[in-house]
């Protein structure tokens, strides 16, 4: 994850073990904040707001994304939802 979003989601492709798979196998550290048999929910290495969680809540507002391809700036191909909160999100999103 040397790069930015854009610029890594230019060559990220789907299929085999993603950096999320080492992280659901603890192989490499992450802040969890929820995980049961079924998802877990951990902070974003590289938040974009405040509340930048891969699934949790903000009752002053958030934002569900789910990053698509290339054009959509996905990095890692494995299924997520970003949380983004704990500050006026503007609109449209870049
Ligand atoms: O939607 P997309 O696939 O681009 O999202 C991947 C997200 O995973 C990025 O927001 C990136 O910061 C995050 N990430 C992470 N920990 C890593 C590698 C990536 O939280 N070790």
């Amino acid at each position: 994850m040397a790069g930015g979003e854009v610029e890594n989601a230019q060559t990220a492709t789907p299929g085999g073990d993603t950096i999320f798979g080492k992280i659901l196998r603890k192989e490499i550290p992450a802040k969890f904040v929820y995980e049961d048999d079924q998802c877990v929910a951990f902070h974003d290495v590289s938040p974009q707001a405040p509340t930048h969680i891969l699934q949790g809540l903000d009752k002053s507002g958030f934002r569900l994304v789910i990053n698509d391809g290339k054009d959509g700036a996905q990095s890692v191909y494995h299924l997520h939802i970003h949380i983004l909160g704990g500050r006026q999100l503007k609109w449209p999103p870049g």
